[in-house]
């Protein structure tokens, strides 16, 4: 369901003409972060809003499952190594648009030192796997 004035729901859904999908499924988009952290740096948003990680619970964990193998997907397609990548997202209350987004950043040794503060995994930022294991534990 899209929540009024979300720009991610908007995206998501097809709604915003600046925004280019680069990949589409029945559940999620990808397109380019307008603030690239290194050279690649894309988001799969859900098509369903969700405010973040802590909306989903255990019967999501194959659903970021294919976000992060979509994602390394089209990354491997343009010739991108996923052996230097990052994959996670960030928590509650540091998200700049509060609704799921997954990051996938490349090369991840290349990223500034800011962006890798705000992408260090930490309390504030989860990386796909450990993710997984905090879903695994959400009833
Ligand atoms: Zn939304
Ligand atoms: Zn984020």
């Amino acid at each position: 369901m899209a929540v009024d004035n979300c720009i991610f729901c908007q995206i998501s859904n097809g709604q915003d003409p600046k925004s280019v999908l680069v990949v589409e499924t029945n559940e999620f988009v990808i397109f380019q972060d307008i603030k690239p952290a290194s050279q690649h740096h894309y988001l799969a948003v859900t098509k369903n809003h969700y405010d973040s990680l802590k909306d989903l619970n255990k019967t999501h964990d194959s659903l970021v499952q294919r976000m992060e193998s979509a994602l390394k997907e089209f990354l491997v397609g343009k010739g991108v190594s996923v052996d230097d990548a990052l994959f996670g997202f960030h928590l509650p209350p540091f998200i700049t648009v509060k609704h799921l987004h997954m990051h996938a950043i490349a090369p991840r040794t290349q990223m500034s030192f800011l962006s890798k503060l705000i992408f260090r995994p930490s309390f504030f930022f989860k990386t796909t796997d450990e993710a997984r294991s905090y879903l695994s534990q959400k009833e």
